[in-house]
């Protein structure tokens, strides 16, 4: 199969999987409804099949993209004043920058081989971000979405659930993509809880005191996901203290709700956690 699209050569390492299926565009930009005041910044254009389509609805919009040979394709394609190329790595990108205008709202289809590393990312901005639509492999969205007790449940799940309302919004078959990519794809809407100003679903689990302390818990807890907590966790929480947040010391990682999470990083970081 030829993975040649529009005489540009797609390019493996950069995750490059283009939407070809004018539906599923639509149903992406339907679903993101940009508003002129937004301020929108897209993940990798690639060729603008999301792109375009979003400069119809928005004055202006910033993107962040890597491959110097797409950026010059934009460039080419619409001036400076329209679209502002942010030329680099998302993963090193610095979204907080883009926020104090209108509504931050980022959007994208995600190239899949750093999808988990960008998620882990953006949530140091989640404070200034109003949405998120992306598209992401399946797999990943089962997991971004996995309940206590399921075998999808992971540290990807606690993370996001703690700072985001999740909905998964339209599955995406190979055939929508060139070159089609081996997996199936969703696309998913991230709200951050403190959205629910904005009329989303009330915030359903206490604010953490110590939100790095939080995050350490829970990439411990995970580390070795079949083992017990007690265990997992040695040297960080005791069994005694486990119990005093009213969670099984013989409990494994994934059968935690991120209440039962917030409790016990509450706990360890009054307990002076170590
Ligand atoms: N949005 C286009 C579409 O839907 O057809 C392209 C999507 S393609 C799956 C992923 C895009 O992300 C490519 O344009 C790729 O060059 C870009 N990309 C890959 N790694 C990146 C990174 N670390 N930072 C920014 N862009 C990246």
């Amino acid at each position: 199969m030829s993975r040649r699209i529009e005489g540009h050569a797609a390019r493996r390492r950069f995750g490059q999987n283009f939407l070809v299926d004018a539906d599923i565009i639509h149903a992406i930009i339907a679903a993101i409804a940009p508003r002129a005041d937004d301020t929108v910044v897209e993940i990798g254009p690639g060729l603008g099949a999301l792109t375009g389509p979003l400069l119809e609805r928005l004055p202006h919009l910033q993107v962040v993209e890597i491959d110097r040979d797409l950026i010059g394709r934009l460039r080419q394609r619409w001036p400076a004043e329209r679209l502002t190329i942010h030329a680099g790595d998302a993963l090193a990108f610095d979204f907080g920058q883009l926020a104090g205008g209108g509504r931050l709202r980022i959007v994208g289809n995600l190239p899949y081989n750093i999808s988990g590393p960008l998620l882990f990312h953006l949530l140091g901005f989640a404070h200034a971000i109003h949405d998120l639509h992306f598209m992401l492999q399946k797999e990943v969205v089962d997991r971004m979405v996995a309940a206590p007790g399921t075998t999808d449940r992971g540290r990807l799940s606690v993370m996001l659930q703690y700072h985001f309302h999740i909905e998964r919004l339209l599955d995406v078959p190979p055939e929508s993509f060139a070159p089609a990519p081996k997996v199936d794809s969703a696309v998913v809407r991230l709200m951050p809880w403190r959205g629910a100003a904005a009329g989303a679903t009330a915030h359903p689990h206490p604010v953490v005191r110590d939100a790095a302390l939080f995050a350490r818990l829970v990439a411990s807890a995970f580390a070795q996901r079949r083992k017990m907590l007690r265990n997992t966790l040695r040297g960080l929480a005791d069994s005694a203290l486990l119990e005093a947040a009213g969670i099984a010391p013989t409990a494994r990682a994934e059968e935690l709700g991120v209440a039962d999470f917030v409790r016990l990083a509450d706990l360890l970081s009054t307990h002076g956690g170590r």
